[in-house]
């Protein structure tokens, strides 16, 4: 089983390949293409297993790059996973020509709203700043149809559960969920249950 056979734009391919990945992962062979094919997707899956090219590569995919707007919206728990992903976003689009901003806290807020009111493909960023840019409407949501949240757990147990709640409260009730956790605890449940409809669920 390789990359080829997923049916990648040969742009996204070019950018696998160029970053150095031969073969999809466990996670790989098993995430990307519920999420291509719109399911709400649950990964049950540790840091390592590549989980991040899982739903980069998902994204990078079902954007139209022909609309500047905001398309796919990724939560991390912390700055510095936040800008990993944006990396590993931007290396893998890189012949996509992918425009994503991460909107982290602890940064400039005159960038965030320079970077978005240029225009955006997608948005990974932790939930505070980016709660933030939705509520003032820098970050508009009428093109949103993909939302991923990472190392959800991680999230709940750093407290950002309201702004998590609040996120999925403006955006547009259609919007198809992919969610990421090493664990399941009841508080991840809740949220899967009550956010997501008949998730496709991958333990690895
Ligand atoms: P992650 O679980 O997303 O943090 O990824 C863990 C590590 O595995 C990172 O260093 C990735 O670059 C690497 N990785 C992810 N997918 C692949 C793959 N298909 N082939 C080789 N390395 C990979």
């Amino acid at each position: 089983e390789n990359f080829d056979g997923l049916g990648l734009h040969e742009d996204l391919l070019r950018g696998i390949y160029s970053y150095g990945f031969e073969k999809p992962s466990a996670i790989q062979q098993r995430g990307i293409k519920p999420i291509l094919e719109g399911h709400d997707t649950i990964g049950q899956a540790q840091s390592g297993t590549g989980k991040t090219a899982t739903f980069a590569i998902a994204i990078l995919q079902k954007i139209d790059y022909e609309i500047r707007e905001c398309q796919a919206l990724v939560l991390a728990p912390t700055r510095e996973l936040a800008q990993q992903i944006q990396k590993v976003v931007l290396a893998l689009g890189d012949y996509l020509k992918v425009k994503c901003h991460a909107c982290v806290g602890g940064t400039a807020v005159r960038d965030d709203i320079q970077k978005l009111s240029q225009g955006v493909h997608m948005v990974v960023g932790t939930p505070g700043r980016v709660y933030d840019m939705i509520d003032k409407k820098y970050l508009r949501l009428d093109s949103m149809n993909l939302f991923v949240l990472d190392e959800a757990d991680e999230m709940l147990s750093r407290g950002f559960k309201d702004q998590i709640y609040d996120v999925f409260r403006k955006l547009p009730s259609s919007i198809q969920v992919a969610l990421f956790s090493a664990t399941m605890p009841p508080d991840i449940l809740d949220l899967t249950s009550k956010f997501m409809r008949n998730p496709i669920r991958i333990l690895v």
